[in-house]
């Protein structure tokens, strides 16, 4: 096994509308669609779909979401001998978007709030055989704590994605990951203050690296790229220039696409630069896992 995702899964039920509805006001939809997500899901599918051996380590509701969850993994060929179940709903996102493309989300965790440190503890086995272990902060930050304990206890390299922003995450477990990867957002809020510039956002890095015993911070950037600060280096990976259709999901595109080619033994700028022109591409499509490119697909697009 390559990569162990401990995360999240969620089912997007995304309603396009020609205007947001007011308070209390019932509204007709053109069109509907259902897709899955949530950024642990999201990420192990890019990885997968680039080659890699994806084991996830999820929790789902026992509603209808849930067996459709379970099917999208494994039709993308990842291990879900560790996928749970919880009694109760799944992870939802209610999505409006409107004609002018404003979007309006409601996340419900669901089972997602359920996965817990036991659940890591008895898996603990499953994930000492990867070779990374892939986290966000969709779950519970105890579960998220457990499971870089457990890894770095085992000797398994730890990538933390700290998105969505949670300023209670505890730095001295930032300082036990190998790769930590937040994007401007995340960034300024463990910070403190807005972070813009490219000098802040270097700044801003440099007070992380200070904080914790990090090694590795990788800023996502956007379309500004990406940007690799170690305590004595830094390398700026610019975005590829793509037209751009629709970025929702290229920060995990991103993340599974490094994971894939740090576990191939690519350095971190050669893993930077795959991960750079594979978010590039998944924001040529529109949508979040239908934009994830196969190997066969990626390398044809490269070439
Ligand atoms: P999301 O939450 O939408 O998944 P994010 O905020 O986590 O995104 P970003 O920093 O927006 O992540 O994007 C991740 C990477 O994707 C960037 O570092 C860049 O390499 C690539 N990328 C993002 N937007 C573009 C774009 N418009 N054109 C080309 N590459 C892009």
């Amino acid at each position: 096994m390559d990569i162990a995702v401990v995360g999240s899964n969620n089912v997007d039920l995304i309603t396009y509308i020609d205007r947001m509805p007011k308070l209390g006001e019932t509204l007709e939809a053109p069109d509907f669609e259902m897709g899955c997500g949530g950024k642990g899901a999201n990420q192990a599918i890019a990885a997968s779909r680039l080659g890699a051996e994806v084991r996830m380590v999820t929790r789902v509701g026992t509603d209808i979401f849930a067996a459709n969850t379970v099917k999208n993994f494994a039709d993308n060929g990842i291990d879900t001998e560790w996928v749970l179940e919880t009694e109760g709903p799944s992870g939802v996102a209610p999505i409006f978007v409107d004609k002018d493309s404003n979007n309006s989300i409601v996340i419900v965790k669901g089972a997602n709030g359920q996965l817990t440190p036991e659940d890591v503890a008895a898996a603990g086995d499953a994930i000492a055989e990867c070779q990374l272990l892939v986290l966000q902060l969709e779950i519970p930050l105890e579960t998220v704590y457990a499971a870089i304990d457990l890894a770095v206890e085992r000797g398994v390299p730890v990538l933390l994605n700290p998105a969505p922003a949670d300023p209670a995450l505890d730095m001295a477990y930032v300082g036990k990951c190998t790769y930590f990867v937040p994007n401007e957002t995340e960034l300024s809020l463990l910070v403190g203050r807005d972070v813009e510039s490219l000098d802040e956002i270097r700044d801003a890095g440099a007070e992380i690296l200070a904080r914790s015993e990090l090694e590795n911070l990788i800023v996502t950037l956007g379309s500004r790229g990406s940007l690799w600060l170690t305590r004595d280096d830094e390398v700026l990976v610019p975005a590829h220039a793509v037209d751009a259709v629709d970025s929702t999901g290229a920060g995990d595109a991103f993340i599974g696409c490094f994971s894939t080619q740090i576990t191939r033994g690519l350095s971190v700028p050669e893993a930077l630069e795959q991960a750079s022109l594979y978010a590039a591409n998944s924001v040529t499509k529109r949508g979040t896992q239908y934009s994830y490119a196969t190997a066969d697909e990626f390398e044809e697009w490269k070439n």
